[in-house]
C-alpha cells in the first residue's frame, strides 16, 4: 500500500511544531553549552505527531515482503523460516550487553556459546575444528583459502598457486581466490552437471593450492565422484575445500569431513537461520580437518571456558591467521546455536531428507511446463532453463515477475550462468504441501497465461507498490537521490 496520507518520506510530513513527545520538568538547573559547539541554526528535523510516524513506517514495513509473509523459494540463497525464539534468545541484555574486551571470566556464558557451537558444528561437518571468527560466506571462503596457504608455507611448499573451481560455482569461490592473491582455474561440468573428472585429471599438478567445491552443485545435485576427486586432489598435493553454504540438505544425510574435505564453511545464516539478505547479517565459521587446526584464527582456536584466562581476540597463536575484529557476529550464532537445540539431534536430521522431498515434489509437479535441463533426483534445490514452450517469447523475467503478482516471492533468476533462462527454486525443509501445493498450481497458471495471454505475463507485475523497474537504465544511470526520482 502506498497511502498519500502517510507520504513517501518522513520529511515531508513535518510540520512546523508538531510534537510526538513531551519532555519532564527540567529539574536540574541549566548548564551553559559553550558557543563553540553550539548549532548555528536548528537541525532540520522532521515534526510530527506520534500516529503520523507510526502510520508511516508501518505502512512501509507493509510494502516490504519477506519469508514471515510468503512463500520465498530462493535458490542458492536458503531463504528459511527464523523462528521467533531465536530473536528472542538474540536480544537478551544478557547477551547484547556485552563488550567484546569485557574480561573472560565475565563472559563465560557467551563463551560457553561459542565452544558449544563449535562442537554441534563440527558434529554436523565431520570436521575436527571451526572459528567462528569470519562475517559472511564470502569471508569464510577467504580465511580457508588463507589456511591452506599458510598450511602449505608451512612446510615450504610455496609454488602452489593455482586454484581449482568449477564453472557452475557460485562467484564468490573465484573471488575469493583472487583476492587470497591465489590464480583460478575453472573445471568444466559434464552435460549431467557434475565436475567433469577428466578435465579435473588435465589440470592437476604441483602448483594446486586446492580445489574448491560446492555440494550439492549449485544445480541442486549432489556431486558423484567426490571420493575420487578428492583423492586426485590429495595426491597432487592440494587441499579439497567445502562450500557449505546452503548445508540444508545435507543435515542428517552426510558430512563433508567423512567425504575427504579438508577445510569448509558454514552460512549460519542460511543453513541456520538468521534473517539476511540485503548485505547482511551472517557468520561464515570455517571447520577444518585434525592436523589443521593451528591454522585457525588465534581468536577461536577453542579452548575449554574452564581454561580461559584472557579472552585472546587480536591475532593468533602461532601460525595462524587473523581474519576480523573480535569474535565474528555473535548475534547470527546465539541464533544458530538457538536454532540447533530447540530442534535437537533427532529433528535436525529430518531436515537435509524434508528440503529434499519439498524440492523434488516441485520439480516433478512442474517439468511437464518448465525445462528441466537435468534430470534424476535432485538434493534442496533445482534449475529450470526457463518455459518450455519457447515460442510465447515469455522469459524467466517475465514469470518471476508475475509471481509478485500472486504474492509469492520470486526464485533466483538467471542463475546460474550455464543456461540461458535459469529459474533456480529452493523450498526449504519448513514448508507445508499446502504452502507448496499453492506456488505449484501459480506457477502451472503461468504457464497457461504465457500461452493465452502472453501480454499480461510479460507486462507484471500488475499488483505491486512499483511496476517493473528498467534495471539496465537503473545500472547504468543509477539515481540514488529521491528528489531525482520525483523529478
Ligand atoms: C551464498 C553463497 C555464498 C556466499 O555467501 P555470503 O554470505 O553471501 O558471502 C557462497 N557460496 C554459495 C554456494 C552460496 O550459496
Amino acid at each position: 500500500m502506498n497511502n498519500k496520507l502517510y507520504g513517501n518520506l518522513i520529511f515531508e510530513l513535518s510540520k512546523e511544531g508538531r510534537r510526538g513527545y513531551s519532555l519532564p520538568k527540567n529539574r536540574f538547573g541549566n548548564y551553559n553549552i559553550p558557543d563553540s559547539v553550539c548549532r548555528k541554526e536548528d537541525a532540520a528535523l522532521p515534526e510530527c505527531d506520534e500516529m503520523t510516524v507510526v502510520r508511516h513506517y508501518t505502512n512501509h514495513s507493509e510494502n516490504n515482503f519477506g519469508v514471515n509473509n510468503g512463500f520465498y523459494p530462493l535458490g542458492s540463497c536458503t531463504m528459511k523460516y527464523n523462528p521467533v525464539i531465536n530473536e528472542e534468545v538474540a536480544n537478551k541484555p544478557e547477551f547484547t550487553a556485552l563488550h567484546p574486551m569485557q574480561p573472560a571470566d565475565t563472559v563465560k556464558g557467551a563463551l560457553e556459546v561459542y565452544e558449544r557451537l563449535q562442537k554441534c558444528l563440527s558434529e554436523i561437518s565431520g570436521l575436527s575444528r571451526f572459528t567462528l571468527n569470519p562475517f559472511a560466506g564470502a569471508h569464510g571462503e577467504l580465511t580457508g583459502l588463507m589456511i591452506i596457504r599458510a598450511y602449505h608455507e608451512s612446510r615450504g611448499d610455496k609454488k602452489r598457486v593455482k586454484v581449482i573451481i568449477p564453472d557452475s560455482a557460485h562467484g564468490t569461490n573465484p573471488a575469493s581466490a583472487a583476492v587470497c592473491g591465489l590464480e583460478v582455474v575453472e573445471v568444466k561440468s559434464t552435460a549431467q552437471g557434475y565436475v567433469d573428472v577428466n578435465d579435473l585429471r588435465g589440470l592437476l599438478d604441483d602448483t594446486v593450492a586446492a580445489m574448491m567445491m560446492t555440494n550439492p552443485n549449485t544445480l541442486g545435485m549432489f556431486e558423484q565422484e567426490i571420493p575420487e576427486i578428492a583423492q586426485l586432489v590429495h595426491d597432487c598435493g592440494g587441499l579439497m575445500y567445502y562450500d557449505g553454504a546452503n548445508l540444508n540438505p545435507m543435515l542428517g544425510a552426510s558430512r563433508p569431513g567423512d567425504m575427504g574435505f579438508d577445510v569448509m564453511h558454514i552460512n549460519l545464516h542460511k543453513t541456520f537461520s538468521t534473517p539476511h539478505g540485503g548485505g547482511g547479517p551472517g557468520a561464515g565459521p570455517v571447520g577444518v580437518r585434525e592436523g589443521l587446526e593451528q591454522f585457525l584464527p588465534g581468536a577461536s582456536n577453542a579452548r575449554s571456558v574452564a581454561d580461559v584466562k584472557t579472552v585472546d581476540f587480536a591475532d593468533a597463536d602461532g601460525g595462524g591467521i587473523s581474519v576480523g575484529g573480535y569474535h565474528g557476529n555473535f548475534g547470527v550464532l546465539l541464533r544458530a546455536l538457538a536454532y540447533i537445540l530447540t530442534l535437537g539431534r533427532e529433528n535436525l536430521k529430518m531436515v537435509g531428507p524434508l528440503a529434499t522431498l519439498n524440492a523434488n515434489y516441485i520439480k516433478e509437479c512442474l517439468k511437464d511446463e518448465y525445462l528441466l535441463p537435468i534430470e534424476g533426483l535432485c538434493k534442496h534445490e533445482f534449475v529450470f532453463d526457463g518455459l518450455r514452450d519457447k515460442s510465447t517469447g515469455v522469459t524467466t523475467m517475465d514469470v518471476a515477475k508475475r509471481l509478485l503478482d500472486y504474492g509469492y516471492h520470486a526464485p533466483t533468476i538467471y542463475f546460474p550462468l550455464l543456461f540461458h533462462e535459469s529459474l533456480m527454486i529452493e523450498p526449504t525443509e519448513n514448508e507445508s504441501k499446502d504452502t507448496i501445493d499453492g506456488f505449484v498450481a501459480v506457477m502451472r497458471k503461468i504457464a497457461e497465461e504465457a500461452r493465452n495471454n502472453p501480454d499480461v505475463v510479460k507486462s507484471a507485475p500488475h499488483n505491486t507498490p512499483i511496476g517493473r523497474v528498467d534495471d539496465v537504465l537503473a545500472a547504468k544511470h543509477p539515481v540514488v537521490k529521491y528528489k531525482d526520482i520525483e523529478a
